[in-house]
């Protein structure tokens, strides 16, 4: 068994919040990579994939695979600033029809337009290979073994369940546990698909005092993960995508009251809220 490395390079959501509030959780938007040997998944390419990119300029025998969970901004717009695709011949692996339409040409390359950035993807050097047939079997040969799992997210996302080596990461952002529309995944289903987990990352953009106004924008409150977490008795809790207003201190609060909660709960869940160089091993 080889270690995994799970590893957070934006953990906001929104839009990028630099400045000296957010420097202790850092203000890149939603990134976060899975490694395994020379192999290292890529999920979502918010700005924090800038530095994930600068990590591994040096290390041309890194194969990458990409996935997103949905096009909205935060997810994106990284990615022509990710230095890899700048390497001749590096082996970038994308999946056009992972999510049945389109999703990743129509974001990720079509942003390079011209007019939104200036280089065009046929400038790029980098080696891009579109896996449009049987795309989730082409990633379990390479060792990542992914279910989609449907976020409640307006506009549609989904999330990813990942299985590499004997261990089981939940990637579930962009999800609104409880939203006023029409779900796409129940409470209970949420927490089959995380149950026993060894890592969930999930969306815990609000809070209560966030409430009314941002129902329905598709994020979850942080006490709606808190029981999430603990109802699938995940091993590791990561709290994602955290609100462009919260700052270092709102979000310290936060984890405080996540621990205290989960200490009074006599749960073995190990709470984190996510920030930028935050690495977890398995
Ligand atoms: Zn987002
Ligand atoms: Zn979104």
């Amino acid at each position: 068994m080889q270690n995994i490395h799970v590893d957070f390079w934006g953990v906001r959501g929104s839009v990028p919040s630099p400045g000296p509030k957010t420097n202790k959780y850092g203000g890149n938007t939603s990134c976060v990579s899975v490694t395994v040997g020379n192999k290292i998944l890529i999920l979502d390419a918010g700005t924090g994939i800038r530095n994930l990119g600068t990590s591994i300029i040096t290390k041309p025998d890194i194969e990458i695979f990409v996935i997103i969970t949905h096009s909205h901004w935060d997810h994106i717009q990284g990615f022509p600033f990710f230095t890899p695709i700048y390497q001749p011949n590096r082996p970038v692996y994308m999946f056009p029809t992972l999510h049945k339409k389109n999703v990743v040409l129509s974001s990720l390359i079509d942003q390079m337009d011209g007019a939104h950035f200036p280089v065009t993807p046929d400038q790029v050097p980098a080696n891009f290979t579109f896996i449009s047939e049987n795309p989730l079997e082409f990633l379990a040969d390479n060792g990542f073994n992914i279910t989609l799992v449907p976020m409640n997210h307006p506009g549609g996302a989904y999330g990813y369940k990942i299985i590499a080596e004997d261990k089981t990461i939940c990637y579930f952002t962009d999800n609104e546990i409880d939203p006023p529309y029409p779900k796409s995944i129940e409470f209970d289903d949420l927490v089959k698909e995380c149950k026993g987990a060894d890592i969930l990352i999930h969306d815990a953009q609000y809070i209560e005092k966030d409430m009314p106004l941002k129902h329905g924008w598709g994020h979850s409150l942080i006490n709606q993960v808190t029981d999430l977490g603990d109802k699938a008795q995940v091993k590791n809790l990561v709290y994602f995508h955290h609100d462009p207003e919260r700052s270092d201190d709102d979000i310290d609060a936060e984890f405080e009251n996540a621990r205290y909660e989960f200490r009074k709960r006599e749960s073995t869940v190990k709470p984190f809220f996510a920030s930028e160089g935050m690495r977890i091993s398995l």
